[in-house]
């Protein structure tokens, strides 16, 4: 079931339902979730069910085709306030929640919020990206989520309740949102033409771990092909890891200028590891590697050099899980990408000598 084409999120829908059925409505909602799972979209649609000018909101069926409708569409109702990071920022600046320091209050999403209606109606906003608000941009919020305008209704979004401030967290209600399940994802990725057919569809939503976002990263062929290539080389011994790391690292450098397109890509190779090392260690186990063909086959190619070693393998997805929690740190990709390998290699090698 989808509510206006938001899949997967039934119960947060079934909950603003039961809120506005009973006229309780809170201030302040704070959406926490991964991101690329469907929480701006549904906070959109929530927009829209508000500010509608046709149909009621207790029936949360917007009408889609109203001028209001329409402005929250194209992102220029007047009610409605959006603030977001901007791509070269990495925190939400000051002056968009109060206004440059010449125009201190009078200007900024704070002032937006205190003026009337322009429509006489609700206003609404939506701030995504508060994983970067910092320290003095969300003293600067405090006032107004303590106690929002009347008919105003503000919808933070995040990635994690752990990413916000304490000062954010207690005054809003947390509204957790799920990663989607395999099948609605599949749904999604169709819809959006990421997918050419329901197998190309599916395979991508076994791999985006519930993230529409990540699909959209992973439906790139090229990364595929690099995938089998990075395959290859995890299942030689001795793995070549000078020439693996070399590899790797000019795939990443080639994911583009932006320094968050290179440690996405970064993420999602080192991923391609980790999944090979869990496999492995299944196979190891005795279990099967897996449904995916890819992984199979090249497990069964390891398997020539021996049996496989559950232990090594299993240091091998420790050493991996390390490596993309550093690279989710920020640290310096080709040191990480080198010293990943180098490490890798030297539990293979000693593994073997033994
Ligand atoms: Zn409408």
């Amino acid at each position: 079931m989808s509510w206006l084409g938001v899949e997967g999120h039934d119960a947060v829908v079934e909950r603003f339902r039961r809120a506005l059925a009973r006229g309780r409505l809170a201030g302040t909602y704070l959406f926490v979730g991964p991101a690329g799972i469907g929480k701006r979209t549904l906070a959109m649609r929530l927009a829209q069910t508000l500010l509608c000018g046709v149909c009621p909101e207790t029936e949360m069926n917007p009408c889609g085709a109203c001028p209001a409708c329409r402005q929250v569409v194209a992102q220029t109702h007047p009610d409605l306030l959006l603030v977001s990071k901007p791509p070269d920022k990495s925190t939400i600046p000051l002056e968009l929640l109060i206004g440059p320091p010449e125009k201190r209050m009078r200007e900024g999403l704070c002032h937006a919020l205190s003026l009337a209606s322009y429509m006489g109606g609700r206003k609404v906003a939506i701030i995504d990206d508060a994983d970067d608000l910092n320290v003095e941009g969300a003293n600067s919020l405090l006032k107004t989520l303590e106690e929002p305008p009347p008919r105003s209704t503000i919808i933070l979004i995040g990635t994690s309740l752990e990413k916000q401030l304490p000062t954010i967290r207690s005054r809003s209600q947390v509204i957790p949102f799920r990663p989607l399940v395999p099948e609605a994802l599949a749904r999604l990725i169709l819809e959006q033409g990421l997918a050419s057919d329901t197998d190309a569809a599916t395979h991508l939503a076994r791999h985006s771990e519930g993230s529409l976002e990540r699909a959209a990263e992973l439906a790139n062929p090229e990364l595929w092909t690099f995938r089998g290539e990075l395959l290859r080389r995890l299942a030689e011994r001795p793995l070549a890891s000078l020439a693996t790391a070399r590899a790797v690292t000019e795939f990443v450098e080639a994911a583009g200028k932006e320094a968050s397109a290179k440690r996405a890509r970064a993420r999602t190779v080192v991923g391609f590891a980790a999944d090979y090392f869990r496999a492995a260690m299944r196979a190891g186990a005795g279990g099967s590697p897996g449904d995916d063909r890819e992984l199979a086959a090249t497990i069964a190619a390891a398997a020539r050099f021996g049996p496989i070693d559950v232990d090594r393998a299993g240091g091998q997805l420790e050493r991996t899980l390390d490596a993309l929690a550093q690279i989710d740190r920020n640290a310096h990709l080709v040191t990480v990408i080198e010293c990943w390998l180098d490490d890798l290699t030297n539990a293979g090698n000693q593994r073997l000598a033994v």
